[in-house]
C-alpha cells in the first residue's frame, strides 16, 4: 500500500480522499489556491501546499506546479478527484512519466474511453446496445441531415471529447440540425479544445441509469449495482439514487453484465461509471463511460456497504479485488441531494460568499459529505457544488422522508443553495410515483 499520496482537488472530495487515507494509514497531502487557503480540509491534511492563484488554469489545472508539490512532498500517487484533471490523459502520463502511480486507469484506457465516439466502438464490440447514431466523427451538416432523416427526428448533436452536458444539441428537423450542428461544433472547440461531433437518436423522456464498476491490474471486474440519476437540469444531475426505482431484476443483471462487458473489453484499470439511456420500454443503451470516481458514489456506497475510495487506493497500489461478486448486495434504498450554491429564483444563477449560518442536518441514517462550516467562503471561482446530502434507509418511501426532514434541518445562509428546490423535487407526484424522466424539471418545476 502507499504510505504517502497527494490529492489534486479541492472540497468535499478533498477531503473524502482524506477520510479514506487515515482509516488505511496513508498519509494525505493537499494542494490549494489562495483561494482556498482557509479550507477545513487543509488542517486534517498531513501536508498543504499552496500551488497558486484562484484561477483553476493556475493551480488545480497547472501541471507542472502540481508535480513539483508532490515531488517535494516525496508522495508515492496521486488522487484526482473528479473535475479538474481527473480525465486528463496528459496528466496520468506524466504521473507516470514521473514515477508516481496516477489513482485511475491507464493513460491509454482513458484517452480512449474519453472519446465518446472510441467509446461506443468499444460498446458495440462488446455487444452493448448504443444509441443509434452515426458510425464516427459527422464531418458535415450534409451528411448530419442524411443520417438523422434516415434514423428519424429528434436527433441530438454530441462532442466526442464533452463532458458536463456541454457541447450538446437537440434538432427536431432540417433547419434546426443545421444549427444545431455548427453551435455543438463551436462551443466543442472553446470548451475541449476539439471540435469532432457525432450524432444520436434523440431518446425520448429516458430515464438515465449508471452502473458503478471497479477492475484491478490481473483483470478482474466487478459491478456494484446502478445509480438513477435521471433528476438532471441542462444535463447535470441534482438527485442520484440507488437502486433504479423503476428496474426489475431481469433487466438490472443484463445491463450490469453489459456495464461490465464494456470494461472488459477496454481493458480498463481501477473505477468507472458506464452510463446508460433507459428508453419508455424499459430498453437501455450505452451512452458513454466516465473514467473516474463520480460525484454521486456515495449512494452506492450506502447500499452496498463498500468504500468506493479505499478500493481505488488499494487497486492502484497493486492489489487485488478480494470481493466475489455474489458478495456484494444492495440493501434499501439511498437518495443523493446535491446542494449547490446557486440561487433557484435567479435561474439557478451561482451565489458565491461568505457562509455565515451552518447548521448540519444529523440522525439516523443520514450522511453529509461536505467541507464547509460555518465562517467558509465559497469563490466564485469553482463549481456551485458544496455539499452532498445522502440518506439510506430501507424503503423509497422512508428515504424521501429522511431526505425531507434532513433538508429542513440544513441550514446554509444568507447565501442561496438548491435546497428548496431539491424539496420541491422531493415533494412531487411524479418523483414519488417514479414518474421522472431526465426532463422532468424542465418539464414540471420551471
Ligand atoms: P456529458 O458527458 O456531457 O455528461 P452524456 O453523454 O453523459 O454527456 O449525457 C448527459 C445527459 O444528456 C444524459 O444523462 C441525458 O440526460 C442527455 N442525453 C445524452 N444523450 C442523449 C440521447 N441520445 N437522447 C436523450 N438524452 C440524451
Amino acid at each position: 500500500m502507499f504510505s504517502r499520496i497527494l490529492i489534486a482537488n479541492r472540497g468535499e472530495i478533498a477531503l473524502r480522499i482524506i477520510r479514506a487515507c487515515k482509516e488505511l494509514g496513508i498519509g494525505a497531502v493537499v494542494v490549494y489556491s489562495e483561494a482556498d487557503r482557509g479550507a477545513s480540509y487543509i488542517e486534517l491534511a498531513d501536508q498543504a501546499i499552496c500551488i497558486g492563484p484562484a484561477s483553476p488554469a493556475h493551480s488545480y489545472l497547472n501541471i507542472p506546479a502540481i508535480i513539483s508539490a508532490a515531488e517535494v512532498s516525496d508522495v508515492d500517487a496521486i488522487h484526482p478527484g473528479y473535475g479538474f484533471l481527473a480525465e486528463n490523459a496528459h496528466f496520468a502520463q506524466i504521473c507516470a512519466d514521473c514515477n508516481i502511480a496516477f489513482i485511475g486507469p491507464r493513460p491509454e484506457s482513458m484517452r480512449m474511453l474519453g472519446d465518446k465516439v472510441a467509446a461506443r466502438e468499444i460498446a458495440k464490440k462488446a455487444k452493448v446496445p448504443v444509441v443509434p447514431g452515426s458510425e464516427g466523427e459527422i464531418k458535415d451538416e450534409n451528411e448530419a441531415i442524411k443520417l438523422a432523416n434516415k434514423i428519424g427526428y429528434p436527433v441530438i448533436v454530441k462532442a466526442a471529447a464533452g463532458g458536463g452536458g456541454r457541447g450538446m444539441r437537440v434538432a427536431h428537423n432540417d433547419i434546426s440540425l443545421r444549427n444545431a450542428f455548427s453551435t455543438a461544433k463551436a462551443e466543442a472547440e472553446i470548451a475541449f479544445k476539439n471540435s469532432t461531433v457525432y450524432l444520436e437518436k434523440y431518446i425520448v423522456e429516458p430515464r438515465h441509469v449508471e452502473v458503478q464498476v471497479m477492475a484491478d491490474k490481473s483483470g478482474n471486474t466487478l459491478h456494484f449495482f446502478e445509480r438513477d440519476c435521471s433528476i438532471q437540469r441542462r444535463h447535470q444531475k441534482l438527485i442520484e439514487e440507488s437502486p433504479c426505482p423503476v428496474l426489475d431484476n431481469h433487466t438490472r443483471e443484463e445491463l450490469c453484465k453489459s456495464a461490465l462487458r464494456v470494461i472488459k473489453e477496454a481493458n480498463y484499470e481501477n473505477a468507472a461509471t458506464v452510463e446508460f439511456l433507459l428508453d419508455r420500454d424499459k430498453k437501455f443503451y450505452f451512452i458513454e463511460v466516465n473514467t473516474r470516481i463520480q460525484v454521486e458514489h456515495p449512494v452506492t456506497e450506502m447500499v452496498t456497504g463498500i468504500d468506493l475510495i479505499k478500493w481505488q487506493l488499494k487497486i492502484a497500489s497493486g492489489q487485488n479485488l478480494t470481493l466475489k461478486q455474489r458478495d456484494i448486495e444492495h440493501k434499501g434504498v439511498a437518495i443523493e441531494c446535491r446542494i449547490n450554491a446557486e440561487d433557484p429564483d435567479r435561474n439557478f444563477a451561482p451565489c458565491p460568499g461568505r457562509v455565515d449560518k451552518f447548521i448540519l442536518p444529523g440522525g439516523m441514517g443520514v450522511r453529509v459529505d461536505t467541507h464547509l462550516f460555518q465562517g467558509a467562503m465559497i469563490s466564485p471561482n469553482y463549481d456551485s457544488m458544496i455539499s452532498k446530502l445522502i440518506v439510506h434507509k430501507p424503503t423509497r418511501e422512508e428515504a424521501v422522508i429522511t431526505m425531507k426532514r434532513a433538508l429542513t434541518e440544513f441550514r446554509i445562509g444568507p447565501i442561496k443553495t438548491t435546497i428548496p428546490a431539491c424539496l420541491k423535487i422531493l415533494s412531487h407526484n411524479r418523483y414519488l410515483q417514479n414518474k421522472v424522466d431526465t426532463s422532468f424539471i424542465e418539464q414540471h418545476l420551471s
